[in-house]
């Protein structure tokens, strides 16, 4: 099993644009790490440099402990599945997933056949493998896209979106064939994808990426319950989580934040230094209760609700325009319809201002 470790990265486009900027990343041996971040933050480009399909402008690529940065594609021992990674509709599934076989020489195809079979009995695809790639379904077609990527025994498996546009039962399937595929080749497997679910779900470890800078690597559990930052808390779980600025007053023994008009006792020396001036305030939108009318209740009207069967997922706003999402038990409300929320102290979340790096988070359930 072979590590990546991209050192002190950074790729700025011919263009200007700077997508990574000094990025210093360990993808452990044997790991699925996934690579996540809103649209054009970096991930694809990150993909491409370990990959050797971009240089990048600084820094170096180790694979396995070796130095690639100067090495071709073919020569770093990757499975690579990009974003438009077409079969060749001229031959059968069989043919298009042993081509890198083909590729490799004459030495590694005689043992093809063998492989072949491993392959389509680890994925269970044998009733594919004589069809045109132009009779296969999505699902089908990202399957052979994953056997032919694998085929020729790599040490790293690089991904870009691969389960992308597939519906609900499709992708669920592929989630697990990547995973079978990678316990069974004893891979180290880079997964980039816009889907927080698909990254919660499939990877060990994930990093998050704004503006081609590192915010967190964390597991996903880490990363959603301490997000280390408050682009990474608003980016990171869904629904996303409400972020608003606060006033830290000076209390009894004790610091009062000021939201909403609604005063919060909070007990955190985090808060010394900042008596009289403000902090941002996280809180996810499961973390807020319902209750009647009480001094620290927040009064919003509903504007939108989507039922999601046993709750319901509710965009309100105060009175004066702050927008809360929520999620409440029970049927959606009327659009229009007032509610008290009530907030619970342990559980908010607090951010630096300024730097938007975390100062407090709640304590783990
Ligand atoms: P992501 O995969 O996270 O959506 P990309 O890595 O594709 O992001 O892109 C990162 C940034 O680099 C974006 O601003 C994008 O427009 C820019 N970019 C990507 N590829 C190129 C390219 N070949 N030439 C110039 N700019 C590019
Ligand atoms: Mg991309």
């Amino acid at each position: 099993m072979y590590d990546i470790e991209l050192a002190d990265v950074t790729k700025v486009y011919p263009s200007g644009v700077l997508a990574l900027d000094h990025v210093n990343l360990l993808v452990r041996a044997g790991e699925v790490f996934g690579i996540v971040g809103p649209s054009g933050c970096g991930k694809t480009t990150a993909l491409r440099v370990i990959a050797g399909l971009e240089q990048p402008t600084s820094g170096r690529v180790h694979i396995g402990g070796t130095d690639v940065t100067e090495l071709e594609t073919r020569q770093r021992g990757l499975g690579l599945i990009t974003q438009a990674n077409l079969l060749m509709s001229n031959r059968t599934a069989a043919r298009n997933i042993t081509f890198p076989l083909e590729v490799a020489g004459i030495e590694m195809y005689r043992g093809g056949d063998e492989l072949l079979d491993f392959e389509a009995s680890t994925l269970r695809i044998h009733h594919l493998l004589e069809r045109s790639p132009k009779t296969l379904s999505e699902g089908e077609r990202r399957v052979v896209q994953l056997a032919r990527a694998v085929i020729a025994s790599p040490s790293t498996l690089l991904m870009d979106e691969p389960l992308a546009h597939l519906e609900d039962l499709v992708r669920l399937r592929l989630r697990a064939d990547i995973l079978r595929i990678h316990r069974a080749r004893g891979l180290t497997t880079l997964l980039v994808t816009a889907s927080q679910h698909d990254a919660m779900a499939m990877s060990d470890r994930i990093v998050v990426l704004f503006d081609g800078v590192i915010h967190q690597v964390g597991t996903p559990t880490d990363v959603y319950e301490r997000p280390a930052t408050a682009q990474v808390a608003t980016f990171f779980g869904e629904p996303s989580m409400n972020v608003l600025p606060a006033r830290v007053q000076a209390g009894r023994g004790e610091r009062v934040v000021e939201l909403l008009g609604r005063r919060v006792p909070m007990w955190s020396p985090c808060l010394d230094p900042y008596d009289g001036s403000s902090v941002l305030v996280g809180f996810r939108p499961n973390d807020v209760v319902l209750g009647g009318p009480a001094d620290d209740s927040i009064e919003v009207e509903v504007r939108a609700t989507e039922p999601l069967g046993h709750e319901t997922f509710a965009e309100t706003v105060t009175p004066d325009g702050v927008r809360i999402s929520c999620t409440i038990p029970g049927r959606a409300p009327p659009v229009g319809t007032t509610l008290d929320l009530g907030l619970r102290p342990e559980r908010l979340h607090l951010f630096d201002p300024s730097t938007q790096l975390a100062m407090l988070h709640p304590a783990g359930r």
